[in-house]
């Protein structure tokens, strides 16, 4: 039988801890077999992208709660996905340490606003945020939108803003994005798998 380095070392364990629970009575099997079922056995399984790079793997996220109405999820647990064809449960060290990620102190999780001048950051909401890209878009794109070059020719151009899209993305939302800024005229388009 062929083994890799990674089995030979779990076939160790696995048999240093089960001739110790054996000597004391027990049966290593059910024994062992239970602690993983016992760390996720009241947890809600949500399906979700590695957000860090390109390569785009799926991972499995485990919270506590059962989605009650006053209930506070937790996130406590996440895993590669074995079912995904990208990573097949395989992930690298930055993945594998996303739950830090999740429960970081320094992790934004909402919209904020320095206006010009201010020293601090205020927090606003979604619609505030999305309503100010929207004008400010608007604005900069009927002063500087190109719609025919020094020759006469249409170019319908819009070179005076950017789009820097997310890797991690699937290829429908890939599509669409390039769909909406392509059809804005914008030029400057890029991906997050380049930073
Ligand atoms: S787990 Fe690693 S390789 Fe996979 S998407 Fe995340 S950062 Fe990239």
């Amino acid at each position: 039988m062929q083994v890799t380095r990674r089995q030979f070392f779990r076939i160790c364990a696995a048999g240093v801890g089960g001739s110790s629970v054996a000597m004391l009575g027990f049966s290593p099997t059910a024994a062992l077999a239970e602690v993983r079922a016992f760390k996720l056995a009241r947890t809600t399984e949500t399906r979700n992208t590695c957000p860090y790079c390109s390569v785009g793997c799926g991972i499995l996220i485990y919270s506590l709660g059962d989605k009650s109405k006053n209930a506070f999820g937790e996130v406590m647990h996440i895993e590669g996905d074995p079912d995904h064809p990208v990573n097949r449960g395989t992930l690298c060290p930055k993945g594998a340490g996303l739950l830090d990620f999740v429960h970081s102190p320094n992790r934004l999780k909402y919209p904020e606003y320095r206006a010009p001048g201010a020293k601090e950051w205020k927090r606003i909401s979604w619609d505030e945020a999305f309503t100010r890209i929207a004008k400010l878009m608007k604005d900069d794109r009927d002063k500087n939108f190109i719609a025919r070059n020094d020759k006469g020719e249409t170019v319908n151009r819009w070179v005076s803003t950017g789009m820097l899209a997310a890797s991690a993305s699937s290829n429908e939302t890939g599509y669409l994005t390039q769909k909406i800024a392509r059809s804005l005229g914008m030029l400057a388009f890029d991906n997050q798998a380049r930073v």
